[in-house]
């Protein structure tokens, strides 16, 4: 047996020797990277281990595919895969969030607009059910639900042990150059462009404000005059505003937002001089679980990630605007490759875009957190968009089956976890991770 399946081994025994049905949470090496809610009861439920599924299991360069365990960090892999001259179709762009974690969570980045999410670019799963059954779940053969269901289900459809995914040929350099916009239809139109020609490795862009629109142009490059590191003094998201162009080497580019993407503190030079080089966004995610129980929930930064069809991009700047008025947002052009599983019948129905932007704010400090995360969710609602649930999630459970696919997600649920000791989607994601116990076993 090799190291891999003894670790499948140790966890099927776990779950066949666990007794009762009480809530089972994952324990991971790494930080979670979910907004911080100070009562979620991941803390308080039963842990499984799976700290030690972190090795990365065969890169295979011809086929351009690599194998590996979903503890593995985007960091460690674009180390090792660049060694062959590949990277990761789609690399999030903190260095600690992990590949299982991108699956089961949410994922977009740069390249999003031409693959969509990391679970877009993966070709197959290997998952253990709650009652220690593993399972091999490819697009194509009997598993086929649960492998497109398993993304953004957060961890309640089974455990995803091993992944296989797609690589993509990678060069030394990034050469982005910034393209400015004063009014959100040029910006719109260009974005469309490139989508369309396909013609850029990377794009991706800051609002600075509403009169303020940054698009990132990237492209691998095998030479550069100079390069330029954003993990000290250096803010990358302000220097969108400044520069016309930077180049960065290739891992610099995709963990150029390490330091919490548009939510970087401390800001003023001295102040990064002596500091910048400790604080991340993993360090601050590290804190905020440490002191979780005596952090009011004031303190923590409004982080909402939207999903919005370009279409709806301009009703939906003119609101916010008005109503939220928070800058800078970091906008991420995401192609939808196909019409997903695990959106219900009901919103696919209304989805007339292929390409959305996701619009993602952070760092958001108001005195009344919960008014904003509502009426933004309300307002995605009336647009046929959505948000990826890493937020606080205030939707009640009609509102949120509406958009989520309550029948593929109780197919697989039998299958996977028929004493729902992972939790419901909705439970875990709206209830317990705000400290709520739904006491019917319904949400699944
Ligand atoms: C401040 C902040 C900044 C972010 N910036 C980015 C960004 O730049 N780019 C980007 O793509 N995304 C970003 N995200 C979103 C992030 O990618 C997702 O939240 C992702 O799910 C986190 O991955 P993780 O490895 O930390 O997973 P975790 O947070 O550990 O896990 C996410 C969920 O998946 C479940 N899970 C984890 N591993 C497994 C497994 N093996 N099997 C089954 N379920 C599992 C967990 O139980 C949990 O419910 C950001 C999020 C935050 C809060």
């Amino acid at each position: 047996m090799d190291r891999h399946e003894l670790r499948v081994e140790r966890i099927v025994k776990a779950l066949k020797e666990r007794e009762g049905d009480a809530p089972l949470t994952l324990k991971k090496k790494t930080v979670s990277h979910v907004v911080p809610k100070p009562g979620d009861k991941k803390y308080t439920d039963d842990q499984l281990d799976i700290s030690d599924f972190d090795e990365i299991l065969a890169i295979d360069p011809v086929n351009r595919l690599c194998v590996a365990e979903p503890g593995v960090t985007f960091e460690k892999l674009v180390h090792e895969t660049l060694k062959y001259q590949l990277v990761p179709a789609e690399v999030s762009e903190l260095k600690t969030i992990t590949i299982g974690g991108a699956v089961a969570g949410c994922s977009i980045e740069s390249m999003s607009y031409r693959f969509g999410g990391f679970h877009d670019t993966c070709l197959e799963y290997q998952v253990v059910t709650a009652k220690g059954e593993v399972l091999v779940c490819t697009p194509d053969n009997e598993h086929r639900l649960i492998f497109q269901m398993m993304h953004g289900t957060f961890g309640t459809l089974g455990i995803i042990t091993r992944l296989t995914f797609r690589l993509i040929p990678a060069k030394p350099f990034v050469r982005v150059t910034y393209h400015k916009f004063r009014n959100l239809e040029d910006y719109k139109a260009a974005i469309l462009s490139h989508y369309e020609k396909e013609d850029l490795d990377f794009m991706d862009g800051i609002i600075h404000s509403p009169g303020e629109y940054v698009l990132s142009a990237g492209e691998f490059v095998d030479a550069a005059p100079y390069t330029h590191k954003y993990d000290w003094a250096r803010i990358y998201y302000l220097s969108t505003a400044k520069r016309k162009e930077d180049y960065l080497k290739t891992a610099d580019y995709f963990f150029r937002y390490n330091k919490g993407v548009t939510n970087v503190h401390p800001k003023s030079l001295p102040l990064r001089v002596l500091f910048g080089r400790f604080t991340n966004s993993n360090v601050t995610l590290k804190l905020a679980r440490v002191f979780r129980k005596v952090l009011p929930s004031r303190l923590i930064p409004v982080t909402v990630d939207t999903f919005i069809p370009l279409s709806r991009m301009t009703e939906f700047m003119d609101w916010y605007v008005e109503e939220v008025g928070h800058f800078p947002l970091w906008c991420v052009p995401y192609r939808i490759v196909h019409r997903y599983e695990w959106l219900s019948d009901e919103f696919l129905s209304q989805v007339k875009d292929d390409l959305f932007l996701d619009i993602a704010l952070y760092g958001m400090r108001r005195a009344d957190p919960g008014h904003y995360y509502e009426i933004i969710e309300k307002k995605l609602t009336r647009i046929g968009a959505i948000k990826t649930l890493i937020s606080t999630n205030l939707y009640t459970e009609d509102e949120f089956w509406a958009i989520w696919n309550k029948p593929n997600f109780e197919r697989v649920k039998r299958i996977t976890d028929p004493d729902n000791i992972f939790r419901g989607l909705y439970d875990k994601t709206c209830l317990a991770a705000r400290g709520l116990e739904k006491k019917a076993p319904a949400g699944r």
